[in-house]
């Protein structure tokens, strides 16, 4: 078995313009912008990250708006909700503030004892904020909505699967335990992780879901450092996983694998995070290429990405 994950370090997925997903995640739910690149395999094409002020790992959503990109359709094999913490007593005021800013289908629910509500993003994507009561972590509080509300970092990712069996054996070989079940859920928690620890299974008999704007496109586990992704690479390897070689995704270091239950999941490095190419007083705000597509600048700046107003 694996000890080396920590719990989410990113959510990826994609949108359909990159002004409605920056004013959602920035002004709608108040996270810091902490980094405006390109899709380094794809550099016509945003890469958009979102998270607390210095892009701690299990904070950061992040984004690629393929323009006009055709919505996703909900079904198996993808993550289907993406859950982030707020405190405990904080969602009335998110219903009041996510409803001014005309969010679609809210509603509140409990689930394993905690209120949570559901909405969409501006593509349909899938979240829930879910009331914590112990989560240590400082929020990001410069975009309007106060500390006692503010968005922590993640909750956790629910996987919507048609089998739940494989990928819940892969959860225990990664780390995870099993906590919890309620009706077709089944909830698992790395111990001891970084609070984004929680990873829920939905079992359902759907149709798999077809990829597009506001579908997941994959999510990304941290560890502390390159040794200890090796050491993952390594042990997943041996258990028959097909397993990328390490990608320099500049941030951090990238491996990718697809789980028995069609979802993609990537191990990320916590090293050299965010602040490596800009000071954390201003992440996010320029635009940073990756040195291999900074011939491509002038080009990419004048016809293919958007000005960005924030
Ligand atoms: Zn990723």
């Amino acid at each position: 078995m694996i000890n080396q994950i920590n719990g989410l370090h990113h959510v990826t997925s994609i949108a359909s313009e990159a002004q409605s997903n920056n004013d959602f995640f920035t002004k709608t739910l108040g996270l810091r912008r902490i980094k405006k690149t390109v899709n380094f395999d794809a550099p016509e094409v945003y890469h958009l990250y979102y998270g607390d002020e210095a892009g701690t790992p299990g904070t950061v959503m992040t984004y690629f708006p393929f323009p006009n990109a055709r919505r996703g359709r909900p079904g198996t094999g993808e993550v289907g909700i993406t859950g982030f913490a707020v405190p405990n007593g904080s969602l009335p005021y998110w219903q009041e503030r996510l409803a001014t800013f005309d969010v679609k289908n809210m509603q509140t629910e409990t689930t394993f004892g905690e209120s949570r509500l559901r909405f969409d993003g501006p593509d349909g994507d899938g979240f829930v904020l879910v009331e914590t009561d112990d989560d240590a972590r400082d929020p990001w509080t410069n975009n309007g909505v106060p500390a006692d509300a503010a968005i922590r970092g993640f909750h956790s990712a629910d996987m919507r699967l048609r089998d739940a069996g494989g990928s819940a054996e892969l959860l225990k070989y990664m780390g995870y335990e099993e906590m919890d079940r309620q009706d077709n859920v089944t909830r698992f928690h790395v111990p001891n992780g970084n609070e984004a620890n929680v990873i829920d299974i939905t079992q359902v008999n759907a149709p798999s879901a077809d990829q597009g704007a506001g579908s997941v496109h994959h999510i990304a586990f941290s560890v502390d450092n390159r040794e200890k992704q090796l050491e993952v690479r390594k042990a997943l390897m041996d258990t028959g996983y097909q397993v990328t070689p390490v990608i320099d995704r500049d941030y951090f270091y990238a491996i990718y694998f697809r789980t028995p239950g069609g979802v993609l999941f990537e191990v990320a490095t916590n090293e050299p995070g965010f602040d490596r190419d800009e000071d954390t007083a201003h992440l996010g705000e320029a635009l940073k290429l990756p040195s291999q597509h900074e011939h491509l600048r002038q080009a990419l700046e004048e016809k293919y990405l958007e000005p960005i107003v924030d």
